[in-house]
């Protein structure tokens, strides 16, 4: 399946969740079963062989992608959570939105230090949110091998905010503007 086509499996809402936002809707994506199976192929392609130990996954969108890229990888998934939402003792980051902060947690214990780890999302957009999953997975010293993401908004230069934290980015489509 090509880029065309898996772009064409993505709905565009325009004003949700606000006014002037074109909010990219992968449900569509995820509901059909020939571009749900090839997205996943495509994100987990170039990890085959690089003995990935983890897919850390952000909520919510990134457990779906997260949780099949894993079972792909014959690897373990590791959940990145919003603040309050682990049962066990985790720790934070926080990240800026455009009014105010927010924070992502992760258990403590999710990786141990030098474990290989895949960070996985379903869109970067300003990259604030990946930032901060790649500073919790840095306070647990885990080796961060790459941040895949379905969808790239290059206007908004996140992948190149993630890029110059030293991590390589995988993405597979992008849609111009934000
Ligand atoms: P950012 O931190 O700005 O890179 O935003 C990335 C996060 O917000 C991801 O978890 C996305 O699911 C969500 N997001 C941001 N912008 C959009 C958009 N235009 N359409 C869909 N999701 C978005």
């Amino acid at each position: 399946m090509t880029e065309t086509d898996l772009r064409a499996l993505i709905r565009t809402i325009p004003d949700y969740p606000k006014p002037g936002i074109l909010f990219r809707d992968i449900t569509t994506l995820l509901g059909d079963a020939a571009g749900l199976t090839a997205c996943v192929k495509q994100l987990a392609a170039p990890y085959t062989d690089q003995n990935i130990a983890a897919v850390a996954g952000i909520e919510a969108r990134g457990f779906i992608l997260g949780g099949a890229i894993a079972d792909r990888l014959s690897c373990g998934f590791v959940p990145i959570r919003k603040k309050g939402k682990l049962p066990a003792k985790a720790i934070g980051q926080d990240y800026e939105l455009e009014y105010g902060v927010d924070v992502i947690e992760i258990h403590d214990d999710a990786v141990t230090k030098g474990e290989r780890v895949l960070l996985v999302d379903d869109l970067i957009a300003t990259g604030g949110t990946a930032e901060a999953a790649v500073k919790l997975l840095q306070k647990l010293d885990a080796d961060i091998i790459a941040a895949a993401f379905v969808i790239d908004l290059p206007d908004l230069k996140g992948r190149k905010r993630v890029e110059a934290l030293g991590i390589d980015c995988h993405t597979l489509i992008e849609f111009e503007g934000d």
